[in-house]
């Protein structure tokens, strides 16, 4: 099949992937709360996703993607009482648009999705089992807690040792009915507010809605139990943010239940960063998927932005980032009419073409090397662009060559998008504004201002920020 190695959180190894039926591959992504937009950042992380499931698929595994979306928590809970609706009613909003920019942004769909409160009933049966052996114990405030000193590997994810492990809950924690300071909520005891938003359910141990924890670990047993009759995944994979505690308390809740590994490898991805930030709501320093459909960029060139960085490397994200990204899809399209204009039938593929097939196989098997990938395929377009200038491939060589280069694109989806005026436009603005940048950099000004004003005829507004320039169509 392939030589897939991936870095596993859990061993703290790069390691061959050895799912538990090949070709089968199941694969659980923490997925957005929705509870407003989420930003390009939370996107990086679906992207890494979805990249890493196109090329197990390319690599001949059956791929099943289980994403969840976390319709019930805190922040949904005040979200909604705010604005005097129901979190059924707050959270469509959010979910419609979640999936218009999963699309937008070219991501295929997991094949399912679970939404948290179609997931009550084995919520509740995993509290039950994880009472009934004796991790759970019911709180004086009606809550259930997670009994973490009871589960003796817990903190083998994240490495904290105990001490560690305790300032940090204590830290977190604003309940005082738990027994120990580490211990986390499973069931919440229900609130009047939490009643006014419809987040309360009947449960043999008390009136309460979820935790978030609990959340993911039913859902993915769920679906895995439903479909394959097994307890663990292949593949779980989040944000670095997820390790602790998030992750950590998936497998505590799930594996002291089932006694069996929740999830043989463990994939995180690091942050996007704006200015040195990660970007968060918390920072009030996001960019959502919205702002680049208003900003008319290519979704070809946020995809070819974020793959450009490994998916365990920051990745900082820029005005001059996306602008260099531009380029690169501009010239991978123009190059792909050349090619196909070339191409006629499929006999056996010129050596640029087989160096690209190795190439990238051998950068993507090296714990998803992007990257690397990226640079596979510009040498191809530069030896492919040399070959045709000499008339060296025959048009079943150029053909053979297409569907190599077709194959690998359709793991990456780099191409620029059909609406090929927008596409056109975003690559032109692109270019004035790193033009305008060398200008200002070089200190002359009168050239920058002249490249403002040609942008201004073309109906393009320019807004300088801190962390680069931005730009949209007027009117
Ligand atoms: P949330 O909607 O907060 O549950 O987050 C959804 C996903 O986005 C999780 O996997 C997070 O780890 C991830 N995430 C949150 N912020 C960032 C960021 N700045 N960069 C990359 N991933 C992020
Ligand atoms: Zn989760």
């Amino acid at each position: 099949m392939t030589g897939l190695r991936l870095y596993n959180t859990l061993s703290h190894r790069v390691e061959p992937l050895a799912p538990l039926a090949p070709p089968r591959v199941t694969m659980y992504m923490c997925g957005p709360t929705v509870w407003s937009y989420a930003h390009v950042g939370n996107f990086r992380t679906f992207l890494f996703g979805d990249v890493l499931r196109r090329y197990l698929a390319h690599a001949g595994y059956d791929v099943f993607v289980v994403m969840n979306l976390t319709d019930v928590d805190d922040r949904i809970i005040k979200a909604a009482a705010t604005a005097g609706v129901s979190v059924r009613e707050f959270t469509a909003r959010f979910t419609a648009a979640f999936f218009e920019d999963r699309d937008f942004l070219r991501i295929r769909p997991a094949d399912v999705y679970t939404r948290a409160t179609e997931y009550i009933e084995p919520m509740i049966a995993l509290v039950e089992q994880l009472l009934a052996r004796g991790l759970a114990y019911r709180g004086d405030d009606g809550s259930v807690y997670y009994a973490v000193g009871s589960f003796p590997t817990y903190g083998r994810l994240s490495r904290l040792d105990a001490r560690e492990l305790k300032t940090g809950a204590r830290v977190a924690s604003d309940e005082y009915a738990k027994e120990d300071a580490q211990d986390f909520a499973l069931w919440k005891a229900a609130s009047p507010t939490d009643e006014a938003v419809g987040a309360a359910w009947e449960a043999p141990f008390g009136r309460g809605r979820p935790g978030w924890h609990l959340e993911c670990s039913a859902m993915a047993l769920t679906e895995l139990r439903r479909r394959f009759g097994v307890a663990t995944l292949d593949i779980h994979a989040g944000g670095v943010d997820l390790i602790f505690p998030h992750h950590e308390n998936e497998i505590a809740q799930s594996e002291g239940a089932t006694g069996q590994p929740f999830a043989r490898c463990w994939l995180h991805g690091e942050f996007l960063t704006m200015a040195g930030t990660k970007m968060s709501k918390r920072f009030g320093n996001t960019l959502t998927v919205r702002d680049l459909r208003e900003e008319q960029v290519d979704p070809a060139a946020f995809r070819m932005v974020v793959l450009s960085t490994h998916y365990r490397q920051q990745l900082s994200y820029s005005d001059e980032a996306l602008a260099a990204a531009v380029e690169g899809v501009r010239r991978l399209g123009e190059f792909r009419r050349r090619l196909a204009g070339a191409a006629s039938g499929a006999g056996h593929p010129p050596p640029a073409a087989a160096e690209l097939d190795g190439g990238f196989r051998a950068a993507m098997d090296n714990d998803l090397g992007t990257p690397q990938a990226l640079a596979a395929v510009f040498t191809f377009v530069r030896q492919a662009n040399r070959a045709l200038d000499a008339g060296a491939w025959t048009p079943e060589a150029a053909g053979a060559a297409l569907r190599v280069f077709d194959a690998v694109l359709d793991v990456l989806d780099v191409l620029p998008a059909d609406r090929a005026p927008d596409a056109e436009l975003a690559a032109w603005v692109a270019r004035r504004l790193e033009e305008r940048q060398i200008a200002r950099k070089a200190g002359d000004f009168a050239r920058a201002d002249a490249i403002r004003d040609e942008l201004a005829a073309r109906g393009i507004e320019l807004e300088d920020a801190p962390d680069g320039t931005r730009w949209r169509r007027r009117g």
